[in-house]
């Protein structure tokens, strides 16, 4: 029986009215005289589509939907399309690089780098000098797998992540190596690559230069939070070299390769004592550990007063469950000396 209850014809008789997809995505929401709906991609932009159509979704909730990329067999139960759509092999991207205009399934992205990027096209262990308001765009190769590198400094913050372009295994991740000019001082970061979808991480987004509405963090929406794997200020990166960055590299890894890597030198000199004050959870004083988690706008907070908690007690803004990864990251080489709950 390959009768899945769905034919596209009848997926096809109910679009986004936002972004043209099929409707099929929770939340489903319709305005108010129920003549066109929106689908749950497009959530975050703002439009009369505030009735949920729950007994909708209810029924939908039963059926079976192809994808809708061409070339892709696969038929997805509900509740699962967002996810196929973000890592389906044939969905169709905007060239990453920013500039050029074209449009192609993903799996034709490295021959397209190959053929019209070659200039940012790597292989591992990328290395570059640092400079304010860089951009680093490299598409990557790794055990003959790519991987995409968005790295950007602002005035005052370095912003980072690796996506995959055609699968990743689930023991790779990617590490960032700053290096200033004291040799003897380093700082890495080590971040998990997670699939390429053009249209949450785009470079002009993360550069606040671009103005689409269906990009969630684009300069269309005012309060956006840039949404990167690592992002940290310059003066703390700086702190910790105990100079300026003088390069950068990255890396993709394997985990095996990971843990026989000897343990980083820690955090020496007169460095460590403000330090150790951006460590401490405003609370209650004690140094924080990983998990650290953040208000909606940023302020950390330790895992322990964080379960106490539901506002933030310097800004009364609600507590969230994401990860200050880059605090963490430092709080692993601070605590090998200070810790006293590890
Ligand atoms: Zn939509
Ligand atoms: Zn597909
Ligand atoms: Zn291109
Ligand atoms: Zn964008
Ligand atoms: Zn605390
Ligand atoms: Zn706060
Ligand atoms: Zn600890």
């Amino acid at each position: 029986m390959d009768y899945h209850g769905n034919p596209r014809a009848v997926i096809d008789n109910f679009k986004c009215s936002q972004c043209g997809k099929h409707i099929f995505v929770s939340p489903i929401t319709t305005n108010s005289d129920t003549t066109s709906y929106k689908c749950g991609r497009c959530s975050f932009v703002p439009s009369d589509h505030t009735i949920r159509m729950k007994t909708f979704e209810e029924l939908a909730s039963f059926l079976k939907f192809p994808c809708t990329n061409e070339g892709c067999d696969v038929i997805i139960p509900w509740g699962q399309i967002r996810n196929h759509e973000a890592t389906c092999n044939q969905r169709v991207i905007s060239c990453p690089c920013g500039v050029c205009p074209d449009t192609y399934p993903i799996n034709k992205l490295v021959s397209h780098f190959l053929v019209k990027h070659l200039d940012i096209t790597s292989t591992n262990n990328k290395q570059f000098k640092a400079t304010r308001n860089g951009l680093h765009l490299t598409l990557i190769t790794f055990k003959q797998l790519s991987y995409l590198l968005f790295f950007y400094e602002d005035h005052d913050t370095v912003w980072s992540s690796v996506y995959s372009v055609n699968g990743r295994p689930d023991n790779v991740f990617f590490q960032i190596n700053f290096n200033g000019l004291n040799k003897t001082k380093s700082f890495s970061f080590r971040g998990e690559i997670i699939p390429f979808n053009d249209q949450e991480h785009c470079i002009n987004c993360l550069r606040d230069i671009c103005k689409k509405v269906f990009h969630k963090y684009s300069t269309f929406y005012p309060n956006r939070k840039k949404n990167m794997t690592f992002s940290m200020k310059i003066s703390t990166i700086e702190e910790l070299l105990g100079s300026f960055i003088e390069y950068c590299s990255v890396n993709i890894m394997d985990e095996t390769k990971l843990t026989e890597d000897k343990p980083s030198e820690g955090i020496k000199g007169n460095n460590q004592h403000s330090l150790l004050e951006d460590l401490e959870c405003p609370i209650c004083q004690e140094l924080m550990c990983a998990p650290i988690y953040s208000c909606e706008i940023g302020h950390a907070i330790c895992n322990i007063c964080k379960k106490k908690l539901t506002k933030c007690p310097l800004c009364e803004n609600k507590l969230t469950d994401s990860r200050c990864f880059a605090l963490e990251a430092i709080a692993q080489k601070v605590e090998k000396l200070h810790c006293n709950q590890c």
